[in-house]
């Protein structure tokens, strides 16, 4: 089996699916692995260090991307060579993100070449999974790094300070949405001085967040049941987020970095922090809205833009991860390899199709959507694509 890397075509995008240790890691349990010249460059990866790792470094994207299995971190995109799907072997597999509950194009078309695609962010919440969890490691890598824009951008400094010049007081920083980019945002903050506060509807949240020496916000709402089977928050009704913007709005204007990262699987975010709110905050203030993607918490965010509205800035960025591409890249493969080496059987791709990792994160198979969580439904038993050079096993 032939593993092939391209270098991301995205705008903006600096992380390598691959990086070289983990190519090692790959090369010793058996496939072959092919890497663009130039694909971990941006990540701080040169061309040597893939090959000393035991990878074959080729000259443009046409043999990565015509391997049996191709590893990618955004979806596949127009290139100068034709659309990336195109350029896939039809019954060849694909790993990547690939948006299926939010794009169904791309998936569709995936579909239509007959490509096997996994797509990482349908990876089921699982302990057995934890490892191979791409969504988590990169919201880990998107909490740090918003805390230090928004530090960066505040015009004053985080930790309490008493010096001969005067004292300081310090940072009030609020993190809305405290799953696994906000409890990595609230330990960051923390850790530079701030005080902190953390708010999300769902209830076992609390103890994360005092553990991590924040205060937990208690808002006057009646949430319910408010976590799914699978840990994510449910949507809520419209007058219930009316009441939440309302009670929000306060810890808001009190703070002086909000960080929000509220979301719902397959829906737009919810918005939490009104115009109004935004303009009670103190001039300097700063949003950094992490769900700006998915049409932002907060009614100013423009997706990848920096808003600036009565005096408070309100950074819209949609890929922080690609801001710290050493790392996001290191833990992506890392989550690549333990998933190919749960997905390899001897070299060659196995589907099990009764397995809850395959089939949570197998989006298309056989020219066919067969994930059931995009109106699919997974093969009984059925032969792994010939074309991946896999003798294929049934579930
Ligand atoms: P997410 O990105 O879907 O959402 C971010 C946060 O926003 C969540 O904590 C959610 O509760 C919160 N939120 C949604 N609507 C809100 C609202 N109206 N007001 C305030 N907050 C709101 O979530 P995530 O970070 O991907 O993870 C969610 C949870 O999944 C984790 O906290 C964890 O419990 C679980 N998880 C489990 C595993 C595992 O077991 N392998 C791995 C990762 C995450």
């Amino acid at each position: 089996m032939i593993i092939g890397v391209p270098k991301e075509i995205a705008r903006g995008e600096r992380r390598v699916a691959l990086v070289p240790d983990s190519v090692k890691q790959l090369v010793a349990i058996g496939p072959e692995v092919v890497v663009q010249s130039g694909a971990g460059v941006s990540a701080g990866f040169e061309d040597e260090a893939y090959a000393e790792a035991g990878a074959r470094v080729v000259d443009g994207a046409a043999e990565a991307l015509g391997a049996d299995l191709v590893l990618k971190v955004q979806m596949p995109g127009e290139s100068e060579g034709g659309h990336e799907v195109d350029q896939l072997r039809e019954g060849a597999a694909l790993i990547s993100f690939l948006k299926p509950l939010d794009q169904t194009e791309i998936t569709q078309r995936l579909a239509d070449r007959g490509i096997t695609a996994f797509s990482v962010e349908l990876m089921p919440r699982i302990t057995r999974a934890q490892s191979m969890d791409a969504l988590s490691s990169q919201s880990t890598i998107a909490g740090y790094k918003a805390v230090l824009m928004g530090a960066d951008t505040l015009p004053r400094i985080f930790p309490m300070l008493v010096t001969a010049a005067g004292t300081l007081q310090p940072a009030r920083v609020l993190v809305v949405g405290v799953g696994v980019a906000g409890l990595q945002a609230l330990g960051t903050a923390k850790r530079l001085g701030a005080v902190t506060y953390g708010y999300d509807t769902r209830a076992v949240v609390r103890e994360q967040v005092e553990s991590l020496g924040a205060r937990f916000v208690e808002l006057d709402l009646d949430v319910g049941d408010s976590e799914d089977s699978g840990g994510y928050a449910k949507a809520q009704t419209e007058e219930f987020y009316q009441r939440q913007r309302a009670e929000l709005g306060k810890h808001v204007a009190a703070s002086d970095l909000v960080i929000t990262t509220a979301l719902v699987p397959g829906q737009t975010a919810p918005l939490l922090i009104e115009a109004d709110a935004v303009r009670n905050m103190r001039p300097g203030s700063v949003i950094v809205d992490l769900a700006a993607e998915k049409g932002g918490n907060c009614e100013l965010t423009q997706a990848d833009q920096n808003v600036v509205d009565s005096g408070v800035t309100i950074i819209g960025h949609t890929n922080l991860p690609s801001e710290v591409p050493a790392h996001a890249s290191q833990m992506y493969g890392k989550n690549l390899v333990t998933f190919l080496d749960h997905l390899l059987e001897e070299g060659a791709l196995s589907l099990d199709f009764s397995d809850e990792i395959t089939a949570g994160s197998l989006v298309t198979h056989g020219g066919k959507l067969v994930n059931e969580r995009l109106g699919g439904s997974m093969p009984q038993a059925e032969t792994a694509p010939e074309a991946s050079g896999a003798e294929g096993e049934e579930g």
